[in-house]
């Protein structure tokens, strides 16, 4: 009985396996490495066939080389028990990969890392559309459950080594020969074009995502050392109205569409009706709010700043809060970045708002609500940093309420295959258009306020967005090959009646022209606060230079 029934599942098993053909190891190797070089590397290649001008035994010969080291790595993976899961964890992340480098133009380098492990749910959401599951479905589920559906055929240990060799050692030297036969060409293709290696699918993100990972853990424990212990405000509180600051970090707002820069749209109609200093040519520390972020508020500029540096060492806030400065952190966006570890921050993402708030995601008009509800409360200098949501794409439309869809038609979804190129602009347009209307609306409630408090704002955005120039879309392109329209940022001043009898209109408005950065946040801020420190530069300091008469 026992036998009979054994013997039936043995029967069924053989009739099952029947229908899964058997390839060898190293067959299946080859058919994945193929598969990955030549299927997922779109932008690699295109990149590749432009950089080295179209010659075609460059061509050629670079993509043999290629094809052999790409086939001498997955035979080196083809340990039983490993084979299959190496093999599909390459294949999916190949394919999701390929979907943001050939749609959006994205290179993967550590900081779009970084900016992505530090994304929240409802951001990532957006980059997650239809059309993206099914590529992901085509060009990863589909090869990987063939992956797992048939049989592997593998040799025992001692065999399977000899095997391997014989095919990784011609292999290496295949890529080798191929690599030196034009490799002058190819020197001075990768050097000239630092885009172009980065975008090779899967092996460049992946070697990214292992530097991420070790960078960041080493950073866990890392302690901020103090800066600017040494700072005060430099007149006496008792003797003027106490200071309120609101800093406003934009998200994604590019110079270009800003008409206070001269855009041919008017996109900024009420704030063109303030009295504004708008620094017409500021550039950006970064392309992502990751980076850019902690650099704005960094004692370093962005020639000396690295993320490193920025995690170890006190910020614009903590000196702020040295000078005996209050602050608080409102976060409409993915969260300080740790800049506000040290202070109050209060995140408005999660309001259960039904004007402003959907689906884990609020509008800026949020920003305004909490501005009235605590404004009343300032009583002393105060510094609001107002984080917003912004520009923040590809879902431009949900950034913006109905009445400010006045460039029409807009682009109403996130996959921008769906949309005109005429469509997105618009769309993104309304965003600055909301923005402009915040801003304002914000200088209204300050000056509201000008009776008892001595008010001031300032904007200035993280980072600009492509908008398809270059055959690019969104933004984090590694800085030194961004277009302008990824590192040219909005950035402008606004001072109440009490802080403008303060201040030389006209020192102010020659400021406006020459080139600006993010650089002169960190120093700006504290010279509108009248804080001195030995660790404000007043180079990078426009407020302390443009002031008229000196009080207290
Ligand atoms: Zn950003």
């Amino acid at each position: 009985m026992i036998w009979n029934s054994m013997s039936k599942r043995t029967a069924n098993v053989h009739v099952r396996t029947q229908w899964r053909p058997q390839v060898s190891s190293i067959a299946v190797s080859i058919f994945v490495a193929l598969y990955l070089l030549l299927l997922m590397n779109r932008s690699f290649w295109s990149k590749g066939w432009l950089y080295l001008d179209g010659r075609m035994a460059t061509i050629a010969f670079f993509g043999i080389g290629l094809a052999a080291l790409y086939v001498a790595l997955c035979v080196s993976l083809s340990v039983k028990y490993a084979m299959k899961p190496a093999f599909i964890l390459l294949i999916l992340a190949s394919a999701a990969m390929a979907w943001f480098m050939d749609r959006y133009g994205v290179i993967v380098d550590v900081e779009m890392i970084r900016n992505a492990a530090e994304t929240n749910s409802a951001e990532a959401s957006h980059l997650i559309t239809p059309a993206f599951l099914l590529h992901l479905l085509i060009y990863g589920v589909l090869p990987s459950m063939l992956l797992v559906w048939i049989r592997v055929r593998h040799q025992d240990f001692r065999k399977k080594l000899r095997t391997n060799l014989v095919v990784i050692f011609p292999a290496l030297a295949v890529a080798l020969i191929a690599g030196l036969s034009h490799a002058g060409a190819y020197a001075a293709a990768t050097r000239a074009h630092r885009d172009w290696l980065p975008t090779l699918n899967p092996f460049a993100p992946l070697v990214t995502t292992v530097q991420f990972a070790l960078r960041s853990s080493a950073e866990v424990n890392v302690v901020a050392a103090p800066i600017g212990e040494d700072a005060g405000v430099s007149d006496s509180a008792s003797q003027r109205k106490p200071r309120l600051l609101v800093v406003v970090v934009g998200e994604t707002a590019r110079a270009e569409n800003f008409s206070l820069g001269g855009y041919v749209r008017q996109t900024n109609p009420e704030l063109s009706g303030k009295a504004i200093y708008y620094f017409r040519d500021t550039t950006s520390c970064g392309t992502a709010t990751a980076v850019s972020l902690p650099c704005m508020f960094s004692v370093y500029g962005r020639s000396d700043y690295s993320h490193e540096k920025g995690r170890a060492t006190e910020n614009l806030l903590d000196v702020l809060s040295h000078a005996g400065v209050s602050i608080e952190w409102w976060d409409n966006n993915t969260g300080s970045k740790e800049i506000a570890a040290r202070v109050p921050e209060r995140s408005l993402v999660a309001r259960e708002d039904a004007q402003f708030c959907a689906d884990g995601e609020c509008q800026d008009g949020i920003l305004l609500d909490e501005l009235d509800a605590r404004i009343g409360a300032v009583q002393r200098d105060t510094v609001l940093v107002l984080h917003q949501i912004g520009s923040h794409g590809p879902s431009y439309y949900l950034r913006y309420p109905q009445e400010f869809r006045r460039f029409v038609p807009d682009c109403r979804s996130a996959e921008f295959s769906e949309c005109s190129q005429e469509e997105i602009v618009n769309a993104y347009d309304n965003t600055i258009l909301y923005t402009d209307h915040v801003l304002a609306q914000a200088i209204a409630r300050l000056e509201e306020e000008q009776e008892r408090l001595d008010v001031s704002l300032l904007y200035m955005s993280d980072h600009g967005e492509s908008l398809g120039e270059y055959g690019l879309y969104l933004h984090g392109a590694p800085y030194l090959i961004a277009p302008s329209e990824q590192t040219h940022v909005p950035f402008l001043l606004w001072l109440g009646t009490e802080a403008q009898a303060d201040y030389s209109g006209t020192c102010l408005k020659a400021e406006t022209g020459p080139p600006q950065s993010h650089d002169n946040l960190f120093h700006t801020v504290l010279g509108l606060m009248r804080v001195e420190t030995a660790v404000r530069d007043p180079q990078l300091d426009l407020a302390t230079r443009c002031r008229s008469r000196l009080s207290g």
